[in-house]
C-alpha cells in the first residue's frame, strides 16, 4: 500500500542533506517534488498545493527552535501534516439509539456488502453488540443471496425480503424485527449502481429519512483514486453522510483518496478495508497511516494486533513448559498458527519500520510456514513431544512424508533448538525481574 508514495516522499526529503538551516532556497526543490509525489498518488491539484504551502510556513517558521536536521524536521512536518490532512484524530461510529440503524451507501462493487459484514463481525466480537444485517438491494437477488452468506458464515441473522420490491419498507420492518428479537444494531446495506445516478440517490435518500440511521457511512473504492472523492462529494451532497469506509487498501492503491477525501468532504475516515476476508478491517488513525506513508511503519497496530491473538491462560501455560524444559513440537506449531491468525505476512512485516520499502520486491506468501508445518505433521505424536528422540531413520522418514529433504528437517530442528533456548532466556529474565521487583 502506497508504496510509490512513500519511496518518492522519502527521495525528496534527501534532497535536504547536510546540516544547515531550512531556508527558502533548499525546502522550495523539496516541496516540489513532495507536490510531485502527492499529484502521482493522484491527489487533488488544489490540496497537494495547499499542502506543500503549509508544510513550507511551517518549516522555515520553526526553523531556529529545532535541533534536528532539515531532513529530519521535514520529515516530521510533513508527516504531521499528512495526519492533519487525513482528519487528525480517529472517530468512531456512533452506537446510541435503540436499536442503533446504520445506513450503508456507495457505489456497486465498492465493498459495501463486504463491508456490512465485516461491520457486524466486529460489533459482535469486539463491541458484545446482537447485530442484525439488512438486505435492501431489491434489484439484485445475487446480492441479497452474498449477504445471507455472510450472515451465516459469521452467525449473524439477515433480514431480507425476496417478495418485495421497496428498499424502504424492507428498511422499516427490519427495524421493527430488531426491536422484537432483541438487535442492538441494524445494518442496512442498500443497492449501488455503477455510477452516481439520480434514481439510486432518491432512493437512498428516501430510506434515510424513512428510518432516520445514527449512522451513515459511505463506502468507497480506495482503487478508484479522484473518482473515489467525486463520488464522495456526490453522496455527500445528497446524503450528508457522517465516515467514510476506504475498501480495499490491500491493492496497490496510490493513495490519493486515503488522503483527499476528508478534505474535500469534511468528514472523517471511520474504517480501513484490507482484504476480502471478513476480519479483513481496520478502524482507520490518521496519525498511524500517515506513518506508514512515511515507511515510519506502524507499530502500533502490530502490537495490538498481537495482543488481540495473545491469549493469557495459553502464555502462562507455555511459560510453564519452557521453564520446565517441556517446550516440544506441539507448542511450536501452535505459536506458528498464533502468528498466521495475525493475517498477511507481508503485510504485518510492512508494519515494522524500514521494513515496507526493504519488502517490495520480496516474495513472501502466507505459505511461508507451509514447509515447517508440514514437517511438523508428519512426526508421530510421540516424536513431536520428545524432539530428542528424532535419529537418523526417523528424520528420513518425516522428509519424505512431508514432501521435504533431511536437510529442511534438520534445519527446522536446529530453528526449533534456537527458539526453544531464546525462550528459555527470555523466561529466566523474566522470572529474575520478578524476584527483583519483589525485593
Ligand atoms: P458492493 O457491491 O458494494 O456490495 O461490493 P462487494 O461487497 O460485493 O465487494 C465487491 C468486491 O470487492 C468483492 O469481490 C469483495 O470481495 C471485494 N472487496 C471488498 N472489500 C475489499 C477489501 O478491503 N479488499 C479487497 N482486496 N477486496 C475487497
Amino acid at each position: 500500500m502506497f508504496e510509490s508514495l512513500s519511496e518518492r516522499l522519502e527521495r525528496s526529503f534527501k534532497i535536504l542533506k547536510g546540516e544547515g538551516k531550512i531556508s527558502e532556497i533548499n525546502v522550495a526543490e523539496t516541496l516540489k517534488d513532495v507536490r510531485k509525489a502527492l499529484l502521482d498518488a493522484d491527489v487533488n491539484f488544489k490540496i497537494a498545493k495547499t499542502f506543500t504551502d503549509t508544510v513550507k510556513e511551517k518549516a522555515i517558521g520553526q526553523n531556529v527552535l529545532t535541533s534536528l536536521k532539515p531532513n529530519q524536521l521535514m520529515v516530521k512536518i510533513v508527516h504531521d501534516e499528512l495526519a492533519q490532512l487525513m482528519g487528525g484524530a480517529s472517530v468512531d461510529i456512533n452506537l446510541k439509539g435503540s436499536p442503533t440503524v446504520i445506513l450503508m451507501s456507495g457505489l456497486q462493487g465498492s465493498g459495501k456488502t463486504t463491508f456490512s459484514g465485516k461491520l457486524a463481525n466486529l460489533l459482535k466480537t469486539k463491541r458484545s453488540k446482537n447485530p442484525l444485517l439488512v438486505a435492501c438491494d431489491v434489484y439484485r437477488p445475487a446480492a441479497i443471496e452474498q449477504l445471507k452468506v455472510l450472515g451465516e458464515q459469521l452467525g449473524v441473522p439477515v433480514y431480507s425480503d425476496l417478495e418485495s420490491k421497496n428498499p424502504v419498507s424492507i428498511a422499516e420492518a427490519a427495524i421493527k424485527h430488531a426491536k422484537l428479537h432483541g438487535n442492538d444494531v441494524v445494518i442496512v446495506d442498500t443497492a449501488g449502481r455503477l455510477a452516481v445516478d439520480e434514481a439510486m440517490m432518491n432512493e437512498i435518500a428516501a430510506i434515510k429519512k424513512a428510518i432516520n440511521p445514527q449512522e451513515i457511512l459511505f463506502v468507497v473504492d480506495s482503487m478508484t483514486g479522484q473518482d473515489a472523492v467525486n463520488t464522495a462529494k456526490e453522496f455527500n451532497d445528497r446524503l450528508d453522510f457522517d465516515g467514510v469506509i476506504l475498501t480495499k487498501l490491500d491493492g496497490d492503491t496510490r493513495g490519493g483518496a486515503a488522503l483527499s477525501i476528508r478534505s474535500v468532504v469534511n468528514k472523517p475516515i471511520k474504517f480501513v478495508g484490507t482484504g476480502e476476508k471478513m476480519d479483513a478491517l481496520d478502524v482507520f488513525y490518521p496519525e498511524r497511516m500517515a506513518d506508514r506513508i512515511l515507511g515510519m511503519g506502524d507499530i502500533v497496530s502490530l502490537v495490538e494486533r498481537a495482543q488481540e491473538q495473545y491469549d493469557e491462560e495459553d502464555a502462562r501455560r507455555l511459560q510453564k513448559r519452557i521453564a520446565k524444559n517441556q517446550f516440544d513440537f506441539n507448542d511450536f506449531i501452535s505459536q506458528i498458527q498464533q502468528i498466521k491468525k495475525m493475517g498477511n505476512i507481508k503485510d504485518l512485516a510492512a508494519m515494522i519500520p524500514g521494513m515496507g520499502k526493504a519488502l517490495k520486491d520480496v516474495d513472501i506468501d502466507d505459505n511461508a510456514f507451509k514447509g515447517i508445518e508440514a514437517i511438523i505433521h508428519s512426526m508421530t505424536p510421540l516424536e513431536r513431544a520428545n524432539p530428542a528422540m528424532l535419529n537418523g531413520s526417523r528424520k528420513q522418514r518425516i522428509a519424505a512424508g512431508s514432501g521435504t529433504t533431511i536437510v529442511d528437517v534438520n534445519r527446522l530442528l536446529k530453528q526449533f533448538d534456537q527458539t526453544s533456548k531464546m525462550m528459555k532466556m527470555a523466561t529466566m529474565s523474566q522470572g529474575k525481574l520478578k524476584l527483583g521487583k519483589r525485593r
